[in-house]
């Protein structure tokens, strides 16, 4: 059963924060976008092993495409693809572009799971981020959502902000317990390369928190959201029982997933597993389906050993962790007697309970240095 995921590579303005590929205003593109993806699934259509258990708007901003768009494409999909009973179809949205009325016209659409980008529900934070929203248009949209019907509301937000103290960081979590989503991602600020930030960073004109503050905030997360009945189901996903993404828990599952629109990342799991993408283009994604050619290009071909390595550093991201017995199944060997030095490096962090690998959370504060044993 394979899962799609929609690009939406466009945004109102360029956070400067931001790597994900999307692009600013370009109006003409964006309108004539939503025929693209519809002439992609077309060409695809063949390429599903299965129903379709969960469809994703990402982006980018996939709210600045109408509902009447969005119904669209999932029209699209429901007649050239067969679907699972109840898929979970999410879109994400910015607060900035959203009105009660399109929120009830994505409801009605069939979007049945709503990720609110908020980022802060502090304006001088927001203003840092460069966000376009206020707190404001975070907290309408959120309970604008509720009338509409949504009732599997994500709401994401960053910390370790510039200037950001535990007191903030308290207030932020204060109000999205006020709030009480289904499902909350929270995120550290990463400086990425080629972003704005990156360039300020150098000049000391951001100042993003250091280690101690960011592990020491990822604690009391931790804790704050644990103790208000949120599971830490991921490293940066907390959710209520039955609210975990399904579609995310897909691609740390290494389960296919067909990946549209430019920028978009597709996964097939036949074999060890095969890594396309669509190249982030717009007009070379435009002009290959133009003349009716598949834009995904193979990104990657795993070997055994290319597969049993991303299965630990996808699953040791989850709860849940990397079943041994699956794994041994799968690959013919243990997750120890395939690892077994990864496994010594990593010390308490990493454990064997329950027939399931698990890294602790003090391993997940450290996950990107840990999981280089197992790469
Ligand atoms: S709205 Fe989201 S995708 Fe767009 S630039 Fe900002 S962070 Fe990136």
């Amino acid at each position: 059963m394979p899962s799609i995921y929609l690009h939406v590579p466009f945004c109102t303005r360029k956070c400067p924060y931001c790597d994900f590929f999307s692009v600013e205003g370009h109006s003409a593109c964006l309108h004539a976008y939503p025929r693209k993806l519809i002439e992609h699934l077309r060409l695809c259509r063949h390429q599903a092993t299965g129903p379709v258990e969960t469809i994703f708007f990402g982006g980018g901003t996939p709210s600045l495409l109408p509902p009447g768009e969005i119904g669209g494409i999932l029209d699209e999909i429901a007649v050239h693809f067969s679907l699972s009973p109840q898929p979970e179809i999410t879109l994400e949205a910015n607060p900035g572009t959203l009105t009660s009325d399109s929120l009830r016209g994505y409801r009605q659409a069939g979007v049945n799971r709503l990720s609110l980008g908020i980022q802060s529900f502090n304006q001088q934070m927001l203003k840092t981020l460069g966000r376009i929203h206020t707190p404001e248009q975070a907290r309408n949209a959120f309970c604008w959502a509720r009338d509409a019907g949504f009732s599997n509301l994500s709401l994401d937000l960053m910390f370790g902000l510039p200037g950001q103290t535990d007191e903030d960081l308290e207030a932020e979590l204060e109000r999205i317990i006020e709030l009480c989503p289904e499902h909350v991602s929270l995120y550290g600020l990463t400086i990425e390369q080629g972003t704005p930030f990156f360039d300020q960073h150098r000049k000391s004109r951001i100042i993003p928190a250091d280690d101690e503050t960011t592990a020491r905030m990822y604690l009391d997360i931790d804790a704050r959201l644990n103790a208000a009945g949120y599971g830490h189901y991921e490293i940066s996903n907390f959710a209520r029982p039955g609210f975990e993404s399904r579609h995310n828990l897909r691609y740390w599952q290494r389960r296919s997933n067909l990946g549209f629109g430019a920028g978009a990342h597709s996964f097939c799991d036949l074999g060890w597993g095969r890594r396309m993408e669509v190249p982030a283009d717009i007009e070379r994604y435009f002009a290959l389906l133009d003349k009716g050619e598949d834009p995904a290009v193979l990104l990657e071909t795993f070997d055994r050993a290319g597969a049993m390595s991303e299965t630990l550093y996808l699953g040791l991201r989850t709860a849940e962790g990397v079943d041994d017995r699956a794994f041994f199944n799968r690959f013919g060997q243990t997750v120890r007697e395939a690892f077994p030095l990864a496994i010594e490096r990593c010390g308490n962090h990493l454990r064997l309970i329950d027939g399931k690998w698990r890294m602790d959370l003090a391993g997940w504060l450290i996950f990107d240095h840990q999981i280089l044993e197992f790469l």
